[in-house]
């Protein structure tokens, strides 16, 4: 384990890899202008190469070092929401190897918000980050997930627990129209009120639109217990089943049942330590409290999106 950003950034410079905190979920950084470390993150996760990476910068003039003819809203998106949980999809700069974007002619970048990984990138440049988990299982958010899921083989630069636990909104640049590819803490609706920009929403069931979010072919979010949804009828008594609630339903308390009360900040900053937790103590099932509106919290989209992928669809 890590805490000083330098050591870390010495690791990057060093064409190794090494897990950094984000305030969404761990990423498995390398240096993004070296193609043999950033193998190493594909290698470490087992996960196939033709899912692109995310780049993560510092500061806005590392941005023209990875994208081209930038439109004036990247600008005033950026301004707005970085450093913070939206990815901006642009078109790639011939400097970033073919390696990080899957062979695509576009290119994912945002500023992550936590301030140990701000320091360490501002040290040793860019760095591609896909979620610092293995292959198939829940993103981590807590540096222990990441010593799990490696034995300890990656350093980690420890920042704590992730403040939102998960993962960016993507938000497409290149089409004729912005595009959401992936739900995210930051919503159509809070770009909307904030910047006056009005972007559109990919729905993941349609098949159609998969191969312009690559990612989405992956189950990265699968636990090994089954998920489900709560049937209403359903008692709340089988000890083989973690039962999350995000109302204040009361049952007996117990420890495998959690209640969130409305609070869907902290049901989404728990959720991956959850599918974890329930996984390392054997539970067969995992069953979620159907979540409410959208317009209830501006999580509830991004939260239905990856429990729908942990029951596989
Ligand atoms: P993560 O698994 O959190 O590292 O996020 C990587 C995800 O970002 C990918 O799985 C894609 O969904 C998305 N992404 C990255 N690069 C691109 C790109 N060039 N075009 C569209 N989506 C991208
Ligand atoms: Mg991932």
């Amino acid at each position: 384990m890590i805490t000083i950003p330098s050591k870390a950034a010495e690791i990057i410079k060093n064409g190794e890899i090494v897990a950094i905190p984000t305030e969404t979920v761990y990423g498995l950084a390398a240096d993004a202008f070296n193609i043999q470390a950033v193998l190493k993150t594909f290698e470490a996760k087992g996960r196939p190469a033709d899912n692109p990476l995310i780049i993560h910068i510092s500061n806005l003039d590392q941005l023209k070092r990875i994208a081209i003819n930038l439109p004036e809203i990247a600008l005033t998106l950026a301004n707005s929401f970085w450093p913070g949980p939206l990815t901006l999809v642009l078109q790639k700069h011939s400097n970033v190897p073919d390696i990080v974007t899957g062979g695509l002619p576009t290119v994912a970048v945002r500023m992550p918000d936590h301030p140990l990984t701000l320091e360490m990138i501002h040290l040793s440049g860019p760095v591609t980050a896909p979620s610092a988990n293995r292959s198939g299982n829940p993103s981590p958010t807590r540096a222990e997930h990441v010593q799990n899921d490696y034995q300890n083989s990656v350093p980690v630069l420890n920042g704590g627990i992730s403040r939102i636990g998960i993962e960016s909104t993507v938000l497409d640049l290149t089409g004729d129209q912005p595009v959401i590819l992936r739900p995210g803490a930051i919503t159509a609706e809070i770009i909307k009120n904030k910047t006056g920009i009005s972007v559109s929403v990919l729905e993941n069931r349609d098949n159609k639109n998969r191969t312009k979010s690559p990612g989405t072919r992956y189950t990265h979010y699968k636990p090994v217990a089954t998920v489900e949804w709560l049937e209403s009828e359903t008692k709340i008594n089988d000890t083989n089943t973690y039962y999350i609630f995000h109302s204040d339903l009361i049952f007996k308390p117990a420890p495998n049942i959690f209640y969130y009360k409305g609070d869907f900040d902290s049901m989404a900053r728990d959720l991956y330590d959850h599918f974890r937790t329930a996984d390392h103590l054997s539970f067969s099932h995992i069953k979620i409290e159907p979540l409410p509106d959208l317009n209830v919290s501006p999580l509830i989209h991004a939260l239905i999106d990856r429990i729908s992928k942990a029951r596989g669809n």
